[in-house]
């Protein structure tokens, strides 16, 4: 066992690479060590939906730091290994292959990982879900010309993979349980303008649909419908969700609430340990509420700020949640949280694209959702994100209005 205390970072994802640079740039000199269970360099995960399948051949994976940049940075990268306890006593952790580290602070970033299914469901080659690289390269052997794709569950990820297959040439399918698609982050109206791209491109899509069960017995995986339809598969992707990763922080008797639990410093119940990204959830000063983000951009920033927390900054994390999602030649951007108490404005950009406004009870801004060319869409949302990050209450008249530019609404 290393006896001098380090800086633990269990979990080399996003948010976990994210903080170990912040910490040797906020002046950290002590031993920094970042501990992945994948056998490979830390990568960016939302290509793996996107330029990994659609791409004539793979890119391979986009690494979020090299070996030279570790080196440089003395940071220890302890790769294909996972942390399997933690004793918050002792101060240590112990690997899966039984070596013990010390820490002086402690910051979990271990990610999340695709719901299963409630149904019975075959396993093997013709199954998939979608979170590791690996998972991308099976799923991309599979949606070529002529291929039948099924995705069960019409959320972000079903709907790019479901996107790129498309433009594969594969024959697809998005079967969704709810009435409509995207229902936990989009409003309906603009639901339904993403089901028709798809639809115009050669998706079926199929809301309502209740999967009973899938069975692989005709060579080719088979997806039977509550109504009795069926659809055979050369690849069934399961795309229902993602749980967030919390076994370890629970079996140290962390508290965990839709995540792991931490304050508004990201420090968790123990306060010597921090956690940020897909798993973990936190107070948010803009909403009154805790919530858990799976956004690209939260984990790189909350791993960062977390990161600056543990060397002393005390800042509250406050950042104002932001997505994006490519379907198509389209992309759809949220700022903000769009909660369904809140009143929708709606802003029409014509062929560029379609914004949705939310305003809170108070008449502050607290959403901004948009779909269409990444042009129009990126700088209405920017400068929505500012008005909700400044808790600005601005006219519905105005923001419905394109005439009126959201920079001069700003003031
Ligand atoms: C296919 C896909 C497409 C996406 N597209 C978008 C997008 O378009 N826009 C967007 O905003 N967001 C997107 N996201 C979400 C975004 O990628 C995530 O929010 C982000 O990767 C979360 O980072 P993280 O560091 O919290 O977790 P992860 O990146 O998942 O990293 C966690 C790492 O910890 C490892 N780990 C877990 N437990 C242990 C342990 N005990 N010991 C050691 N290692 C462990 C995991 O294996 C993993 O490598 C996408 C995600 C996926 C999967």
């Amino acid at each position: 066992m290393s006896n001098e205390p380090a800086i633990v970072i269990v979990g080399a994802g996003e948010a976990g690479t994210a903080a170990a640079i912040a910490l040797r740039e906020g002046g950290w000199q002590g031993p920094v060590v970042l501990i992945g269970n994948e056998t490979m360099l830390p990568y960016e995960r939302p290509p793996l939906s996107k330029a990994i399948l659609t791409e004539e051949m793979d890119p391979g994976p986009k690494l979020l730091i090299t070996h030279q940049r570790l080196a440089e940075l003395e940071i220890g990268y302890l790769e294909g290994r996972s942390v399997e306890s933690i004793d918050r006593v002792a101060h240590t952790v112990t690997l899966s292959d039984g070596a013990q580290l010390a820490y002086e602070r402690l910051l979990l970033t271990t990610g999340a990982h695709p719901r299963k299914l409630s149904i019975p469901a075959a396993t093997g080659s013709r199954m998939a879900t979608l979170r590791t690289y690996a998972d991308a390269l099976a799923i991309r052997r599979n949606i070529g010309r002529g291929c039948e794709l099924v995705v069960i569950g019409g959320g972000f990820i079903g709907l790019e993979v479901a996107a790129s297959a498309v433009s594969r040439g594969a024959s697809v399918t998005v079967v969704e349980a709810g009435p409509r698609l995207l229902t936990r982050a989009v409003p309906a109206p603009m639901a339904e303008l993403i089901k028709t791209k798809h639809e115009r491109a050669g998706a079926r899509i199929e809301t309502g649909a209740m999967v009973e069960h899938i069975d692989a017995n005709e060579g080719r995986s088979k997806v039977v419908l509550a109504d009795g339809r069926t659809h055979l598969a050369d690849l069934v992707l399961i795309a229902v969700g993602a749980v967030p990763n919390v076994e370890l922080a629970q079996a140290a008797g962390l508290t965990v609430d839709n995540g792991i639990a931490l304050d508004e410093m990201l420090a968790t119940s123990d306060p010597h340990i921090f956690a940020a990204g897909d798993c973990c959830s936190f107070p948010h000063r803009l909403y009154g509420e805790r919530i858990r983000l799976e956004a690209w951009r939260n984990a790189q920033r909350q791993g960062a700020a977390a990161a600056a927390n543990i060397l002393g900054a005390n800042r509250p994390y406050e950042d104002v949640p932001w997505f994006w999602s490519d379907q198509y030649d389209e992309t759809l951007q949220i700022a903000g949280l769009c909660r369904e108490q809140d009143v929708p404005v709606a802003r029409n950009l014509g062929a560029k694209g379609q914004l949705f406004f939310y305003l809170a009870a108070d008449r502050r801004l607290v959403a901004a959702c948009a779909f269409g060319s990444l042009g129009a869409v990126a700088k209405e949302i920017r400068f929505a994100e500012m008005m909700i990050g400044r808790r600005l209450a601005p006219k519905a008249e105005a923001l419905a209005d394109p005439a009126v530019s959201m920079k001069s609404l700003l003031v």
